[in-house]
């Protein structure tokens, strides 16, 4: 049979199973295979490994992971789609289809469940646009034991992912991503690629997870609030933002922790390498601040 993602079979099967897209669930499907095989490639999968797909569609991308990956798992939200994946994906035997929110799946779980084992999980997705951000941001605090995570994304969101400081693009998504992955633009993907085809272009990007954070920090938690509070408002410089964030009444003894990381008060957040953040969080840390 067709590969599912072309726009001949893509249609026939929402025409047999009588199909309508929800816009809000962020339903564009994958109907270009040559954009599948470089996400697939990307993923560097084999049979030893996993995969976890998030929003399967009607299975394009899964298809491709059960082909490549020995365990695949795929977590969609839309009830109307699981009669769907399970009829087309009938002929894998190595495909768990969940029916959930992934932002309410316990990952870890589904970890031990259906990973445990394997050489190495990969997180492969075309991902609903509305909830990128969220669901980047939970792969990466969960510390789940994941290997890489190749996403199609918003072009914008992918610009933002890779960004280095400095310019515009660059901000608390980048530092949240480069902390604990190393980013790689894989291509641009225009709009004619999916079904319907969606108002903005894509990018699918590769995050492969570092063995260790980019920089080394004593309390996590605390090295995000600070890089939270140097971005408060974008325009305004490190000293304004951070004296929101310590409390006017200490400005003096932030100025002279900032003199003491060797950074200008007179600089913004977006100028800040990782490695200045993490200066600064442990600076503010040792004064009380
Ligand atoms: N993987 C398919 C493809 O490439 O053709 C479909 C990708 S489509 C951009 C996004 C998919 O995510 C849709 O099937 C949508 O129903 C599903 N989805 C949206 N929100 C979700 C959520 N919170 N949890 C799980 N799946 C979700």
């Amino acid at each position: 049979m067709a590969d599912i993602a072309t726009p001949t079979r893509t249609k026939d099967i929402i025409r047999k199973h009588g199909f309508t897209f929800k816009k809000s669930l962020g339903q564009n499907f994958l109907i270009d295979k040559n954009i599948l095989d470089k996400i697939v490639e990307a993923a560097g999968l084999s049979a030893s490994k996993g995969a976890l797909e998030i929003g399967p569609g009607v299975g394009a991308l899964t298809e491709r992971l059960a082909q490549e990956a020995g365990r695949v798992a795929a977590i969609e939200i839309d009830n109307r789609l699981i009669p769907i994946l399970k009829d087309v994906l009938a002929p894998y035997d190595n495909v768990a289809v969940v029916h959930a929110d992934v932002l309410k799946t316990d990952l870890r779980l589904l970890w031990q469940e259906r990973f445990a084992g394997t050489d190495g999980v990969s997180v492969v997705a075309n991902l609903p646009y509305y909830v990128t951000t969220p669901i980047i941001m939970r792969l990466l605090e969960e510390h789940l034991p994941l290997e890489n995570i190749v996403v199609m994304v918003q072009k914008e969101v992918a610009e933002r992912m890779a960004a280095k400081p400095g310019g515009k693009d660059y901000g608390t998504l980048s530092i949240a991503v480069q902390y604990y992955c190393e980013p790689e633009l894989v291509c641009i993907v225009p709009s004619g690629a999916f079904m319907p085809a969606p108002n903005v272009d894509s990018a699918v990007i590769k995050l492969a997870r570092r063995p260790a954070p980019a920089v080394s920090v004593t309390d996590e938690e605390r090295y995000f609030r600070v890089v939270h509070a140097a971005f408060a408002q974008r325009r305004k410089t490190l000293n304004n933002n951070l004296a929101a964030f310590v409390g006017k009444e200490r400005k003096g003894e932030l100025g002279a922790v900032l003199e003491g990381c060797g950074i200008d008060p007179a600089r913004r957040g977006e100028t800040l390498s990782l490695q200045e953040f993490a200066l600064l969080a442990e600076g503010l840390a040792k004064a009380e601040l």
